[in-house]
């Protein structure tokens, strides 16, 4: 499945076949369950390769399959497994490949429930695990051990933006016999292809950028042909975290303008940056590869540019000005997630439970509010930010 395909024809065409459906220009949706044999000869042939026969559809499923023949090309890997969720493509992806005795090395601020997962799921299982400051190589280098198995990695995180340099890590990794796997939901394929530097799983909460329409939860793990076989066989076949036939259905649809929507969301989102950056209201901005992003080299050397994800600390002067600001927005929803066509505002404020700025627990800035640029008129979204700061 590896082909060197342009981006345009993944998107439109690859994987489709649809001389033999009919002419289909949109493919079917195969809601079925399972797939009849005329004869015991053709079912046991399709037994015997459930990752890639219609058997059933816990396994593979005709339409699941054209959405994983287009993520593995968009990733420039050989093979990709979808599923319900992207905490479920996380998991499964760690989960397949560590045993009792092993060892993870994890980047200190991961996506929430990947948190969860290695910090208090693994030593459950007898894996025990450590927590790197991920923009240090050298930290990285001297957490490994003679037992660690997997890096497990996110860059940027989704939160504080922060980078770790994929290259260097899987040079570092492989010369270990190390696995690394990188959630590259913040980038998209488009942005950032952690494969082709070197990182040997690269998995997506399809939620995001991919489907883009927030009306899908979904995820994908992408790599090599071996690898994906041995997670279709342990943890995908086993806990059954599938996507469905219509939800895949419609990833595929989402699919269709991931190139329009990436193109406009990220230049939205540098113009909005550049807004922010001269208001005096903005206290910092996080945003990878901007004039004041301390791994602004990084950025620019693995990263084709930052997509419409952001944070920004806002100079108020106690969680009231945040929540006016917020409170304020008529553009920007409230909301968690990120990457759809509807731009979005989560305010940390939001998870500190009496609101008290000396109550804040999480240790993030009391006045962080990360920002999700969406599909919206750029200057309809900086005139509903400027009203809202006029407020903090
Ligand atoms: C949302 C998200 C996930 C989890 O994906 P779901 O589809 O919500 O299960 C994982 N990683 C990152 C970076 C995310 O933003």
């Amino acid at each position: 499945m590896a082909d060197e395909h342009t981006l345009s024809y993944i998107l439109n065409h690859l994987g489709e076949d649809r001389e033999s459906l009919r002419g289909a220009v949109t493919p079917p949706i195969f809601e079925t369950s399972n797939f009849a044999f005329p004869t015991v000869a053709a079912m046991r042939a399709a037994g015997q390769d459930e990752l890639n026969n219609a058997f059933y559809t816990r396994g593979n499923n005709p339409t699941v399959e054209i959405l994983r023949r287009k993520l593995a090309a968009l990733e420039g890997t050989e093979d990709a497994l979808v599923f319900g969720s992207g905490a479920a493509a996380m998991a499964c992806a760690v989960l397949a490949f560590v045993r009792h005795g092993d060892h993870v090395v994890c980047v200190q601020k991961p996506y929430a429930w990947t948190r969860v997962l290695v910090r208090d799921w693994l030593p459950r299982f007898g894996v025990s695990v450590s927590f790197v400051d991920g923009g240090d190589v050298a930290a990285i280098e001297a957490a490994l051990t003679e037992r660690t198995r997997m890096i497990v990695l996110e860059s940027p995180n989704s939160l504080t933006l922060e980078l770790q340099d994929l290259a260097a890590i899987a040079t570092l990794a492989r010369a270990r016999g190390v696995l690394t796997l990188c959630d590259n939901s913040y980038a998209s394929p488009l942005l950032q292809q952690p494969a082709a530097l070197g990182i040997d799983l690269v998995m997506h909460s399809l939620t995001k950028y991919l489907n883009g329409h927030s009306d899908v939860v979904a995820g994908v793990v992408c790599g090599a042909q071996a690898r994906i076989r041995e997670i279709f066989r342990g943890p995908y076949m086993t806990f059954g975290a599938i996507i469905g036939p219509m939800e895949a259905w419609l990833v595929l649809r989402g699919l269709r303008t991931l190139s329009v929507r990436m193109e406009r969301i990220c230049l939205s989102a540098a113009r909005i940056v550049q807004f922010l950056q001269q208001h005096p209201k903005i206290a910092r901005i996080y945003y990878p590869g901007s004039a004041s992003d301390p791994q602004r080299e990084l950025a620019l050397a693995q990263m084709k540019m930052g997509s419409g994800l952001l944070s920004i600390e806002v100079a108020a002067d106690d969680v009231d000005g945040i929540e006016r600001f917020c409170d304020n927005l008529k553009m920007f929803l409230m909301a968690v997630s990120w990457g759809g066509h509807e731009s979005l505002a989560w305010p940390l404020a939001a998870v500190i439970k009496d609101g008290n700025a000396q109550s804040n627990r999480t240790g993030l800035p009391w006045n962080l509010v990360r920002l999700s640029i969406g599909l919206e008129d750029a200057d309809e979204l900086i005139a509903d930010l400027q009203q809202a700061l006029a407020l903090a």
